[in-house]
C-alpha cells in the first residue's frame, strides 16, 4: 500500500516537474485539469489568427494519425513516409518516431495548411485535435492513459481563447474526435508513456528498431504477420489471418498490440519462442535495411543541396 502511494507521489513530482518547466515558457496554464474542467474557446475560419498555429510546429505522428493521413493521401506508408516525414526522438524518451515536415518557406508551414485552412482537416493529426488542450503524463494502474489530467495552452497568437463558446475537456475531446485517436493508439501509448514514466529506459538498439518500423510502417509490418514463420511463431488460427487481411485497421491495432507484448512482455500472445525469435530477427532485419535507406537518402538530399 506504502508503495502504491509512493509510486503515485513520485508520478505526481514528475507531472509537476514537467508542466512547471512548460510553464516557464509561459504557455502552459499552471492548472491541472480534468475531464469535467471547464474553459473558453472557440476556433473558425474568419477568425484574426486563422492557420496561425499552423506553422512552426514540432507534430509527432502516431501509428494512427500515419493511417488516416496516408490513407487520406492515397498513398503506401513508404509514399508518406518520404513526402510528408522526418525522424524524430520522442520527448523524455530514446523511442524515435516521425513526425510531420514543415515546408522550406520562411514560416517553417505544415505541408498542409493553406489560406483556408487545413486540406486534411478531417485527417488531421492528434495533436492538431488536442489544441489547445494537452494530455498529462499520469498513468493509471489499468494500463489506460489520457483520462487522468489535461493542460491548457495558451498562446499569444491564438485568439480563440477570447471567444465565449465553453466546454468541458470531456466535451472538446469528443468534438475533436481525441478519444477515438487514444483508442486506436492505447497499445502504442502506454509503450511510451511507460517509457516516459520509467525515466530514460536503456531500449536495446533492436528493440529501437522495432519501435520505429512497427510505429510508422504498418505495409512492413503486414509483410511479416503474413509469413510463414510469424504465424507460426504467434500461432495465428485462419480466422484471425482473415481478418487482419480484410481491415487494414485491425491490422494497425494488433501490430500496436505485438509491439507493447515484445517491448515490455504485457498482453496475452501465445507463443513459439524459437519460431517468435527468427520472426523478430526477420523483422528487425528489415528495419536496419529501411532505416540505412533512410539515411543514405538524407545524405543524397544533402549532396544535392551542396
Ligand atoms: S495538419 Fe492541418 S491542423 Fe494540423 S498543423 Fe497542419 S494544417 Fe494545421
Ligand atoms: S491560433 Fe487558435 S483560434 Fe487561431 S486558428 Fe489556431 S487554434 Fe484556431
Amino acid at each position: 500500500m506504502g508503495e502504491k502511494k509512493n509510486k503515485a507521489k513520485a508520478e505526481i513530482n514528475e507531472i509537476k516537474k514537467t508542466v512547471e518547466s512548460k510553464t516557464q515558457k509561459s504557455v502552459v496554464v499552471p492548472e491541472y485539469l480534468t475531464a469535467s474542467s471547464r474553459f473558453k474557446f472557440r476556433c473558425y475560419p474568419g477568425i484574426g489568427c486563422f492557420t496561425k498555429c499552423c506553422s512552426g510546429i514540432r507534430i509527432i505522428l502516431s501509428p494512427y494519425d500515419i493511417f488516416r493521413l496516408k490513407s487520406r493521401l492515397g498513398k503506401s506508408c513508404l509514399e508518406f513516409l518520404n513526402d510528408y516525414t522526418i525522424p524524430m526522438t520522442i520527448e523524455g524518451s530514446s523511442l524515435q518516431t516521425v513526425g510531420l515536415k514543415m515546408k522550406d518557406d520562411e514560416l517553417r508551414s505544415c505541408p498542409f495548411v493553406t489560406p483556408e485552412g487545413c486540406t486534411v482537416y478531417t485527417d488531421r493529426p492528434l495533436t492538431c485535435r488536442y489544441y489547445p488542450i494537452g494530455m498529462g503524463m499520469m498513468k493509471k494502474d489499468t494500463g489506460k492513459t489520457g483520462e487522468d489530467f489535461f493542460i491548457k495552452v495558451k498562446e499569444d497568437h491564438c485568439l480563440g481563447h477570447n471567444e465565449e463558446t465553453v466546454w468541458t475537456i470531456k466535451e472538446w475531446r469528443q468534438d475533436q474526435e481525441s478519444d477515438l485517436y487514444d483508442e486506436m493508439n492505447n497499445d502504442w501509448m502506454a509503450i511510451v508513456l511507460k517509457a516516459k514514466t520509467l525515466g530514460r529506459v536503456e531500449f536495446s538498439q533492436r528493440s529501437l528498431e522495432l519501435f520505429y518500423i512497427v510505429s510508422t510502417n504498418l505495409d512492413l509490418f503486414r509483410d511479416m504477420a503474413f509469413s510463414p514463420r510469424f504465424i507460426e511463431a504467434y500461432q495465428l488460427a485462419p480466422e484471425t489471418l482473415q481478418k487482419l487481411a480484410e481491415d487494414e485497421l485491425e491490422l494497425l491495432k494488433f501490430s500496436l498490440k505485438w509491439l507493447r507484448f515484445v517491448t515490455f512482455d504485457e498482453g496475452d500472445f501465445k507463443v513459439d519462442q524459437e519460431a517468435r525469435k527468427k520472426a523478430k530477427e526477420k523483422l528487425i532485419s528489415q528495419a536496419e535495411e529501411e532505416r540505412k535507406r533512410q539515411r543514405e537518402e538524407a545524405i543524397d538530399a544533402m549532396d544535392g543541396q551542396a
